[in-house]
């Protein structure tokens, strides 16, 4: 693709790594359109605000927007110290969003509905390649929609906007669309925002990954304040040992010590914990609810609680993407070349091998997903990662080959990294650090740089 293109390249997306694919892209002299859905940068970021990340400074600014934001007069943090959401916002996307090329080709409230191609739909194999993407935006106001064109997309869209279920079977429970209004997904600001919904309330966590340790957490603070604050904790699985991690031996202090003060709660009985809980209905009972797994025979029961929190992760939202295609793992909804390599049925660690554009293109020319939406539903997704992917996109996109495949990855050690056979349960799973069973063998790569998960 000639750089003298006019039409730009879109992406999709203004969070950390869309707009590290901006920034190469930009760097690259293409012209570049950002569609960012949110009013600000990092608006996915900002649902979170509270939390604190668990990789410190260091491992959260790409090299090429760390140059470009010195070159604006950008004061580093810390490379040691750990940001909350809020802090990463304002002192990284913020600022870069606020980089002259790059405020210039955001677009805030634009939010991208469909991708196609110009006159043809799916089917139409001859010549697509040589049709422009056509996007459809829906501006700000949500009424007005419009169709824009542009030469490559990538689809750095994230998946916080579309949650898991609280349904183990990856729908909605019996019950769980009727008792919306008491069930909160993700990580509520328990501490914050939500303190007044939560205090002195008796509160469900369903889950088993960093989100859940983390709303976990801020309630047993909250019962700190009122003692009648209690937390219960469901997982599906019987295998903790991703979210409670490699404690010392984590890397990534933060994130270890999460896990180990998480295990300590509940082995001290300030955290109910129930596990192999399948929850397959919601039901009312004497104003507050419980929930049901009936997966096993005699249905078993986990409750009265007045609260439900689904920190059960995200999937990728594929609607947008349905007039293009797409090759997808069929288990994670990843990108394809990628499944194998972070499917959590095989290896619970979060490294993965360095990867770029070939592993986020697809059968459509043009088009790559970039970030934790090309992880699909794996919950191991770290910015590091996403900041090579940037990179080796935007240098594809811009004809640079040599340079797109020059991939390199380097992550921390979670100090905890599981194999196993996919149809053996969690509980048989190897646990000893990134061991590799014999039914399923490792790639050195993943065996040597293990990193952490998320709820
Ligand atoms: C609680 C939590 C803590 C985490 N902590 C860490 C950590 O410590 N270290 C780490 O490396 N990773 C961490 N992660 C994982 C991951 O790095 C982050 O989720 C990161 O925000 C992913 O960046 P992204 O740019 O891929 O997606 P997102 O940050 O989700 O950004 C996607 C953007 O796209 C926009 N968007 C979505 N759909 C559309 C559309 N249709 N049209 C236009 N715009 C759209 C959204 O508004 C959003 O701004 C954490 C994740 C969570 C949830």
């Amino acid at each position: 693709m000639a750089g003298s293109d006019p039409l730009p390249v879109a992406v999709i997306g203004g969070g950390p790594i869309g707009l590290a694919a901006a920034a190469h892209l930009v760097q690259r002299g293409l012209p570049v359109k950002v569609y960012e859905m949110g009013v600000t940068a990092g608006s996915n970021v900002r649902a979170w605000q509270h939390v604190r990340l668990f990789s410190p400074w260091k491992y959260n600014v790409d090299a090429t927007v760390r140059a470009l934001l010195l070159e604006h007069g950008w004061q580093p943090p810390e490379g040691e110290t750990y940001p909350s959401g809020e802090e990463f916002v304002a002192e990284y996307l913020e600022p870069l969003a606020a980089v002259p090329a790059l405020a210039a080709a955001i677009e805030y409230g634009a939010r991208v509905t469909a991708v196609s191609r110009l006159g043809i739909d799916k089917i139409v194999s001859s010549g697509r390649e040589k049709r422009p993407f056509v996007l459809t935006v829906t501006a700000a106001d949500g009424r007005r929609q419009r169709r824009d064109l542009v030469r490559a997309v990538v689809d750095a869209s994230g998946t916080w906007s579309t949650p898991n279920p609280l349904g183990a079977g990856g729908v909605q429970a019996e019950g769980e669309e009727e008792f919306a209004d008491l069930i909160a997904y993700g990580l509520p600001d328990v501490l914050g925002r939500a303190r007044s919904t939560y205090i002195g309330k008796t509160t469900l966590v369903v889950g088993a990954g960093h989100s859940a340790a983390n709303v976990l957490l801020d309630l047993v603070s909250l019962s700190d304040a009122d003692p009648a604050t209690t937390a219960i904790w469901a997982t599906r699985g019987t295998n903790l040992s991703r979210v409670y991690g490699g404690g010392a031996n984590d890397e990534l202090a933060a994130r270890g010590e999460l896990g180990t003060r998480l295990q300590n709660f509940v082995e001290s009985g300030r955290i109910q914990l129930a596990t192999e809980f399948s929850i397959t209905a919601v039901r009312a009972s004497g104003g507050q609810l419980v929930v049901e797994d009936a997966t096993r025979g005699d249905v078993r029961r986990l409750g009265p609680v007045d609260r439900i929190v689904a920190a059960t992760g995200q999937r990728p939202n594929l609607d947008m993407t349905r007039e293009v295609r797409l090759d997808l793992d069929p288990c994670l909804e990843s990108t394809k070349a990628l499944g194998p390599l972070i499917d959590p049925n095989l290896h619970s660690c979060g490294s993965v091998p360095p990867h770029g554009h070939r592993e986020l293109a697809h059968p459509e020319p043009g088009i790559y997903t970039v970030g934790i939406k090309s992880y699909g539903r794996a919950p191991t997704f770290l910015m590091l990662t996403g900041f090579e992917q940037a990179r080796s996109v935007a240098a594809a996109i811009a004809g640079d080959l040599a340079a797109a495949d020059d991939v390199h990855l380097v992550l921390p050690e979670t100090g905890v990294c599981s194999t196993r056979s996919p149809d053996t349960s969690a509980s048989t799973a190897n646990t000893s650090c990134c061991g590799s069973s014999p039914a399923t063998p490792v790639p050195e790569v993943i065996r040597t740089s293990c990193c952490g998960t998320r709820g």
